[in-house]
């Protein structure tokens, strides 16, 4: 058996090699979709005595899958984790944290620039049918976290940097504060990817990716994961995803390790091209504000170079002028294509509050004519002249 220790030596080698068991697939170098529900026992012992870590042995495609677990712990070692799980989407990964965290009555704190659609959860579903109660606050100081802390509050919920405004929190100090009361912190490391930012190593304890972002990559694949530090807590989620159902499919797990295994140098290259963009609209006389972390300007920048190696291709501006000019300037430009998503080969652009409240735009830190851009791989001189053709006004 290959020594599968020698590929932990540096993330390049986990996303490549790590995890794949050469010999098991007749030393094809890309392992193959397992694309069966089920696996037989060679008697009934066999199969009672069997054990859901072993990576080995297979019952059932709901409860693991050996394309799959290749994915975990590919995830797992580049989170510097205990090991990882796959979901069918961000999402499922998401509310499978928070129902295996809490419990009927607990008292979760959230950032308010978390993604939209975990905050209805919380909000809506979770409230009503948990009586979960939730805090939302801006977190840019750990103080923020602690004055809101009280005897019920199991879940400390970050996302960083967030990704309209792109808004940092203190990983460590609040990681150390939720360890004092017992509270577990979650954190969507989408923006950074595990290549940038390790969190666990940091103290928190559940790290969260949707893999429909970069991960994935090419915009061909929805899926999400679930890193954690603790075995404990990592047999917990394992129990609750056989119970719950979400795991992620072979085909799309297959997916998933290929654009890992590329994940690095695509990266790299859409950090180069957003730097280069957030300098352009920086400069431009049209631009108001540029939310880049990379941008020496960001008022977290120092924690920023703290607690990441690199940012992405995601960043957001807002230009001098209203938000119906805002989108006018969004269907000005080409190459960037009007969508939602981000972290593909592809240029975005989206205009995430153009139907919010101005109330909730001072809430969320970001107005009305927030544009936010992903910067893909088209290439960054056409990119910046798409942008330059869109903001002659
Ligand atoms: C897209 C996204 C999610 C949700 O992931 P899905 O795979 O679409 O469920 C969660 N967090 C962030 C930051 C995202 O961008």
């Amino acid at each position: 058996m290959s020594d599968q220790n020698q590929y932990l030596k540096s993330s390049k080698l986990i996303a490549t090699h790590y995890g794949e068991e050469y010999e098991h697939y007749y030393n094809a170098i890309v392992p193959p979709v397992f694309m069966n529900s089920l696996n037989v026992f060679e008697s009934l012992d066999d199969y009672y005595d069997f054990d859901r870590r072993d990576k080995h042995k297979y019952c059932y495609g709901r409860v693991q899958n050996p394309t799959v677990r290749i994915l975990e712990d590919k995830i797992g070692a580049l989170e510097h984790g205990v090991g990882a799980l796959a979901y069918a989407s961000g999402m499922a990964a998401a509310t499978a944290a928070v129902l295996t965290v809490c419990r009927t009555g607990s008292h979760v704190i959230c950032v308010r620039n978390a993604y939209g659609p975990l905050k209805s959860f919380l909000s809506g579903y979770a409230k009503e049918h948990m009586d979960i109660t939730v805090t939302y606050v801006d977190g840019d100081c750990p103080e923020e976290f602690e004055e809101n802390i009280t005897d019920r509050t199991d879940l400390i919920i970050l996302e960083s940097p967030s990704s309209v405004v792109f808004s940092l929190q203190d990983i460590r100090s609040v990681s150390e504060l939720a360890k004092k009361v017992n509270a577990k912190v979650y954190i969507d490391n989408t923006y950074c990817t595990p290549i940038y930012q390790q969190p666990l190593d940091l103290g928190a304890d559940i790290v969260m990716h949707t893999t429909s972002k970069y991960i994935g990559g090419h915009s061909d694949v929805i899926g999400g994961m679930l890193a954690v530090k603790d075995e404990e807590l990592f047999k917990k989620l394992l129990e609750n995803r056989e119970l719950f159902g979400g795991i992620v499919g072979p085909m799309e797990a297959w997916l998933m390790i290929r654009g890992l295994r590329t994940m690095e140098v695509r990266v790299a290259r859409h950090q180069e091209t957003a730097m280069a963009v957030a300098e352009f609209l920086e400069g431009h006389p049209k631009v108001r504000k540029v939310n880049y972390p990379g941008l020496p300007s960001h008022p977290q920048y120092e924690l920023m170079k703290r607690q990441q190696q690199g940012n992405t291709g995601l960043l957001s501006f807002e230009i001098d002028g209203s938000a119906k000019e805002a989108e006018e300037v969004a269907s000005r430009l080409s190459i960037f294509k009007i969508g939602v998503s981000w972290g593909g080969f592809e240029s975005l652009v989206f205009l995430p509050h153009a139907r919010t409240g101005e109330d909730e735009c001072k809430k969320l830190r970001g107005s009305q004519n927030i544009i936010r851009i992903h910067c893909g791989l088209e290439g960054t001189e056409d990119l910046i002249a798409d942008l330059e053709s869109a903001l002659a006004y």
